[in-house]
């Protein structure tokens, strides 16, 4: 039996690549977007009461991963890729149905738009529902997962000052904390667990529409060394 659903809206997001964006929300907070709603929930009866809600969870469609054959087993880049769990065990991004949840902070809303922060999705990303944490039933006080005990750990990230400048005048142009959000971002170490990096090697991700560039100088140490509009 099959069934069939219909995105209710698309999320247009700072992160226009899967590279680089936090494997999970809430990691960078200063990573923002727009729920744009489409018809009939744009009108704002959609959406009334929603203001009294600090924080959402976003059911979507991980449009850029979808496959015909469902996999059994993956391997989360958390285990550092190289260990097979089943998928149910996994927030990984190719799954059945490839569905996608996460909880974002809602600043504002709009008839037909809802302002967040706090978010882990693809510029496009469509969205299946809405729905507004409830703190008394989402929070578990003591829930506990071994294979993803805490938060991913931060590396240093350090800047060249022409790239800070650069960065800071981008995000005054932007009106984003662009930033907080390289910062943010590349503090999670968006480079594949498994590639040594050489302080030669540059790396490089867009972020709205500038081009974020970046290297390793030293192990566990980023230095963004440009942050341009192509
Ligand atoms: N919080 C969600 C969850 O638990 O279902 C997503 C977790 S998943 C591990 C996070 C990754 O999904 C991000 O690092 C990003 O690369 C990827 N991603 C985000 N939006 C996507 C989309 N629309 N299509 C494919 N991959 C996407």
């Amino acid at each position: 039996m099959s069934y069939q659903v219909s995105p209710i809206g698309y999320v247009r997001s700072c992160f226009k690549e899967k590279f680089a964006i936090p494997r999970q929300p809430q990691l960078a907070p200063a990573a923002r977007g727009v729920l744009e709603l489409c018809a009939p929930f744009d009108g704002g009866d959609a959406v009334q009461g929603l203001e009294q809600v600090s924080h959402v969870w976003l059911l979507f469609l991980f449009h850029q991963a979808l496959e015909d054959t469902p996999r059994l087993k993956v391997r989360p880049p958390r285990l550092g890729g190289n260990r097979a769990v089943g998928v149910f065990a996994t927030r990984a991004t190719h799954r059945p149905n490839g569905i996608g949840q996460s909880v974002v902070r809602l600043d504002r809303v709009d008839k037909g738009r809802l302002w967040l922060s706090g978010i882990d999705l693809l510029d496009g990303t469509p969205v299946l529902d809405v729905k507004p944490y409830v703190p008394y039933a989402d929070s578990v006080a003591d829930a506990h997962n071994h294979m993803a005990a805490d938060a991913p750990i931060r590396i240093e990230v350090r800047w060249q000052d022409s790239a800070l400048t650069q960065a800071r005048e981008h995000g005054m142009r932007l009106n984003e904390p662009l930033v907080e959000l390289i910062e943010q971002c590349l503090a999670q170490d968006p480079r594949p667990a498994y590639q040594q990096p050489q302080p030669e090697r540059r790396y490089g991700v867009r972020l709205w529409d500038v081009d974020v560039h970046w290297h390793y100088p030293q192990p566990g140490c980023i230095r963004v060394l440009a942050v341009t509009v192509p």
